[in-house]
């Protein structure tokens, strides 16, 4: 199945010259969204992850959906606020300006348990670089960064650990 195909580029959103990859439309695809899933698993499965660590709000999509499947739990990461119990949060950069990622203290147990973090896509990979120290900081072990799309040319890569990074499909330029 041809995951490229399902995945929507709109021109000139959320401003100009941004291309957006809108992964509605492989959503919206059952077989598309299932397939997705099942390939995520098996390229992933090597690294068995206690948990899987989601970004808001596309990241809970896929890692959701994913975790049950790979019998591991869930940890959603996210915007700042929103988690009821003690948090640690990272501050990071963005192209202007700056944005915070909060994780429950306790969302990793026992500590040291691995985590494999998933989001819908890299670009210059600042929130999954923050997420990646998010997690570090609550305890667990990053086994690998699982991504639905790469923007290869921006690089993202070069924010994260030296951890295995899973892509499942390339674009070039943004
Ligand atoms: P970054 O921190 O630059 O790697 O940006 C990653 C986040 O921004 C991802 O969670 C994406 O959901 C979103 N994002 C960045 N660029 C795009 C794009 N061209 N199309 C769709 N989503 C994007």
């Amino acid at each position: 199945m041809d995951i490229r195909s399902l995945i929507r580029e709109v021109p000139d959103f959320p401003k100009p010259g941004i291309s957006f990859k809108d992964i509605t439309t492989l959503l919206r695809d059952a077989k598309g969204f299932e397939y997705t899933i099942a390939l995520l698993a098996e390229k992933c499965e090597h690294l068995a992850p206690d948990f899987i660590a989601g970004m808001e709000s596309r990241g809970f999509i896929f890692g959701a959906a994913l975790a049950p499947k790979m019998n591991a739990g869930f940890i959603p990461v996210r915007k700042p606020g929103k988690l009821p119990a003690a948090v640690h949060a990272i501050d990071y950069e963005l192209e202007y300006g700056s944005d915070r990622l909060e994780v429950h203290q306790d969302a990793v147990y026992p500590p040291g348990a691995k985590v494999l973090m998933v989001d819908d896509l890299i670009a210059t990979g600042g929130t999954a670089g923050a997420t990646a120290q998010l997690i570090q900081q609550a305890g667990g072990t990053l086994v690998g960064c699982a991504f639905v799309i790469e923007l290869v040319d921006l690089k993202g890569r070069a924010k994260l650990p030296d951890v295995p990074i899973i892509t499942l499909v390339e674009y070039l330029g943004d």
